[in-house]
């Protein structure tokens, strides 16, 4: 398999650090990198704007309408190493970062038809192979068949912490408690929903990063990367 493009399928629990470290395995092996997370939740951002979703839940009935008009992409920032989310040609990468949207997209995430929607475009995304896809059932749903799928576990409190010093350098305010709500609420309904639940593929080798530098995580890819590749 030797210089030959493969899939990398990267799931797990909220917070973990999986976009970060896709990114950095993607930028390694000049691979295209796709944030799966930030599609669901400018989805979800949409579904606040037209006042489909709120904290007393998701209106169904309005649902396939706003799907059908909404268009999910990605444009490149400014530097050209990463990507910004957008939503009908409108970069809304911090509106999808702030609580009110993460208290909100596991719901959204947990309806069949914008899984559906979802799943389908990821999959075009993935055609050609040399992509780095990070999210919940990219190696169960998404990329059944990827070459290398990794599932990424830490424990809660450290996760917590983590997500509130990224939200805190973005100038958003939380507390811990409510980021560590909010991280077990979600893997709850991940794990729970009955649409491509938050699970482990047969087939994909754990990482628990909850004591290791983003430079070990690196050197443990690079072994799996090799063995799997036969370099
Ligand atoms: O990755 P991130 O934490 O930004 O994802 C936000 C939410 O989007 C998750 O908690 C989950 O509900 C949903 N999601 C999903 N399937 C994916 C990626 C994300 O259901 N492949």
């Amino acid at each position: 398999m030797k210089d030959k493009k493969i899939t990398i399928a990267i799931d797990g629990y909220s917070s973990c650090g999986k976009s970060t470290y896709a990114k950095a395995i993607a930028q390694r092996l000049n691979y295209i990198y796709i944030d799966s997370g930030a599609m669901y939740r400018a989805v979800t951002l949409a579904c606040i704007r037209a006042g489909v979703a709120n904290d007393s839940g998701v209106d169904e009935d309005r649902l396939p309408e706003l799907l059908h008009s909404l268009k999910v992409g990605f444009v490149p920032n400014q530097s050209g190493t990463g990507w910004l989310t957008t939503l009908n040609n409108e970069v809304v990468e911090n509106e999808i970062r702030t609580l009110e949207v993460s208290n909100l997209v596991s719901p959204v995430s947990a309806i069949a038809m914008v899984r559906s929607k979802m799943t389908q475009q990821q999959q075009e995304m993935g055609k050609q192979k040399g992509i780095v896809m990070d999210g919940r059932d990219i190696g169960t749903v998404v990329f059944p068949d990827a070459e290398l799928k990794i599932f990424m576990t830490a424990d809660p409190v450290i996760r917590a912490k983590r997500r509130l010093k990224e939200m805190e350098s973005k100038g958003q305010n939380a507390t811990l408690e409510e980021v560590l709500e909010n991280i077990e609420q979600r893997d709850h309904i991940d794990r729970n929903r009955e649409v491509a639940p938050l699970r482990q593929a047969n087939d994909a080798i754990v990482l628990d990063n909850s004591n290791m530098t983003v430079e070990q995580q690196m050197e443990w890819f690079q072994k799996l990367y090799n063995h799997i590749t036969k370099r």
